[in-house]
């Protein structure tokens, strides 16, 4: 077979969106209409991070193959960090990592223990049906916060998924069901082991103040963690500089990626990051270009 041409050019920087999603959680693109979609995006570099579940991965992989364009395995893992819940980014994770599975596979049991009491709960408060109604919106094998939130919004309970959040779903509303998911130097360990980098997703989406935050990058950082997502979706850009501040402090590389869960956002679209400050030094610094440039 003759090698396909490159588009790759030397002088041209690649293209990345490290952080997305499709419907194996919680977005509402198949993987493979998500890759087709990155690359109408102009993205060279994606990597597919589902919640708490690989499943979506090979179904991404041939898709980007066909479309030549480079995969990069990925997951986001929902942890508890304290009273906290963090998510940390796992990239270039072998999908056939029994630890890896095996942890990824407590927290689904978790979430579908959660999804049926937040069912119970929401039934209490006068909305029956929640939990079958979610889980008929979810085509992967999980049930998240979000399917509740767009039945709610089609039954008619909000105006929109925020608002169903806002008034159910977080701390000290009546479908929130607080609970442990992966501890920190768990979770990292499993992405290790999976031989990926491990990356605090969304720093500065987190209710914790500077030095909390600080605490948290420190205990990331000796647990083995290797950057920090500097450039996200929900980061304004003044978040961006403070948390490219952060990277350099802690010794982290700096990750991008859009947190993409499908057009239904039209806020947010695949590959359109900011660039990432200068000073900071991308995750991708040391990946094998080779890999990169054969697959692009
Ligand atoms: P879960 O992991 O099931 O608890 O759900 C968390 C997911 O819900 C996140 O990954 C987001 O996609 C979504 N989410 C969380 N908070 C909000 C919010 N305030 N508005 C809209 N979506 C949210
Ligand atoms: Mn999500
Ligand atoms: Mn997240
Ligand atoms: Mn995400």
């Amino acid at each position: 077979m003759s090698r396909p041409v490159l588009r790759y050019n030397a002088r041209m920087p690649l293209r990345y969106d490290l952080h997305t999603h499709s419907t194996a959680s919680d977005g509402t693109l198949t993987p493979a209409q998500l890759v087709d979609r990155a690359a109408a995006a102009g993205v060279d570099v994606l990597a597919l991070t589902d919640h708490d579940t690989t499943a979506g991965v090979r179904e991404a992989e041939q898709e980007a193959e066909r479309r030549g364009m480079a995969l990069v395995a990925g997951v986001e893992i929902s942890v508890s960090w304290g009273p906290q819940v963090i998510h940390l980014v796992g990239l270039g994770v072998d999908p056939l990592n029994e630890p890896l599975q095996a942890g990824l596979a407590g927290l689904r049991r978790f979430r579908e223990w959660r999804a049926q009491e937040i069912g119970r709960r929401l039934q209490k408060k006068g909305i029956p049906g929640a939990y079958e109604g979610a889980a008929a919106l979810c085509r992967g094998q999980l049930v998240s916060r979000t399917h509740f939130a767009r039945f709610l919004v089609e039954q008619g309970h909000a105006g929109d998924v925020r608002q169903v959040f806002q008034h159910f779903l977080v701390r000290g509303k009546p479908g929130y069901v607080p609970g442990e998911w992966a501890p920190l130097e768990q979770a990292v360990g499993w992405i290790l082991d999976a031989g990926g980098q491990a990356v605090v997703a969304h720093p500065a989406r987190y209710p914790l103040n500077r030095g909390r935050l600080r605490r948290l990058l420190g205990e990331f950082r000796e647990a083995g963690g290797s950057a920090l997502e500097v450039i996200s979706g929900s980061h304004s850009r003044d978040d961006a500089f403070t948390m490219a501040r952060h990277a350099r402090d802690f010794g982290l590389h700096a990750s991008a990626g859009s947190d993409y869960h499908g057009p239904e956002n039209p806020w947010i679209e695949l590959g359109r990051l900011p660039p990432l400050p200068e000073g900071v030094r991308p995750i991708w610094h040391d990946w094998p270009e080779q890999r990169v440039r054969n697959a692009v």
